[in-house]
């Protein structure tokens, strides 16, 4: 194992991921923590501070070859600035500097970016675009998140709200996103919203095997709907089409826009395999343009929940090489 390591701390709304990595992405250590965040915001420093003590003793490392802390927030949050804005299921935090404390309470130059560009950092740098320089992530969970690698660096943009790849509009005037425009990929492609659009068009009146799920009372999942879909379900098979086709849309898009060579997919979704992977890339390969073959090739993450604090570390790694904290 070589030295220097990176520690990296991927802070949610239930847990807090850390671990510690060296400079070639091996994981020395990782472990989780509750965030706490009922106990407010300077517990949650404090564990996030305590993680990083963790991870050095736990590795068995020198403290002075550790030379990053990576931290990945929820946003809105500035790289810039070292600051968490607003996270939604962390209010706690709102308005906190968080590198900058995180430097004072270890000595360590720290770093702080979107955890979904974290995320898609670590698949990057560790994952399933580790052997290009240019890629695009979308993560397809409760909604549908993203990141952008453009010549080996993190497109943030002016008002480092690049990357929010689940609002690309691919259908005018479509489904309303809880972003408040219409016709999102998010509004057709996440998980969450499959779920919440067969449940929808079964309560307008369409038949489904699901409609006995919701007249128990019970939730359609997105689970339930790939289910459904593969058992021959008209309406289910319609909307999980609907979603692949959509995302293939999107991921045309970012074709057009950065031409990445990889597309990673994670997620929850992404269980589904290849009832998800293959009419995916049949969408892409059938409505892209003809003009020439420069289609990215979409495959699936390959960190799992990882990604989070591996991509963290790998921030704390890339800002150390640029001098971008
Ligand atoms: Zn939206």
């Amino acid at each position: 194992m070589g030295e220097p390591y990176w520690i990296g701390v991927d802070l949610g709304g239930t847990n807090i991921k850390a671990g510690l990595l060296d400079g070639d992405a091996r994981v020395l250590t990782s472990f989780s923590v509750p965030a706490g965040i009922e106990k407010g915001r300077d517990h949650v420093v404090a564990q996030i501070a305590l993680a990083a003590e963790r991870a050095i003793t736990e590795a068995k490392v020198s403290r002075r070859a550790v030379l990053g802390i990576g931290i990945g927030s929820p946003g809105p949050m500035s790289h810039r600035q070292g600051l968490v804005i607003n996270p939604g299921n962390l209010s706690c935090m709102k308005n906190t500097p968080l590198r900058d404390i995180i430097v004072e309470r270890t000595g360590i130059r720290t770093t702080l970016e979107n955890d979904a560009n974290a995320a898609a950092w670590g698949e990057f740098w560790a994952g399933a675009g580790k052997d290009v320089r240019d890629m695009v992530m979308f993560t397809l969970g409760t909604g549908v998140g993203g990141g952008i690698i453009v010549a080996g660096n993190l497109l943030r943009g002016h008002f480092e709200n690049g990357a929010e790849l689940g609002h690309m509009i691919v259908q005018p005037g479509g489904r309303r996103c809880s972003c408040g425009q219409h016709g999102c990929v998010e509004a057709y492609a996440s998980a969450g919203n499959v779920a919440a659009r067969a449940a929808e068009l079964i309560r307008e009146g369409e038949a489904s095997s699901l409609k006995a799920r919701l007249d128990a009372g019970e939730a359609v999942r997105c689970e339930h709907v790939e289910a459904a879909a593969k058992a021959g379900d008209a309406l289910a098979g319609r909307v999980w089409d609907d979603a692949c086709r959509y995302l293939a849309l999107a991921c045309i898009t970012m074709q057009h826009a950065t031409n990445p060579e990889r597309i990673v997919l994670a997620g929850g979704m992404i269980n589904a395999g290849d009832f998800l992977l293959k009419p995916l890339r049949e969408y892409v390969r059938s409505l892209t343009w003809t003009l020439l073959d420069d289609a990215p090739e979409v495959m699936f993450a390959t960190l799992g929940d990882d990604a989070g604090f591996i991509g963290a570390a790998g921030c704390a790694c890339h800002a150390h090489e640029t001098g971008d904290w």
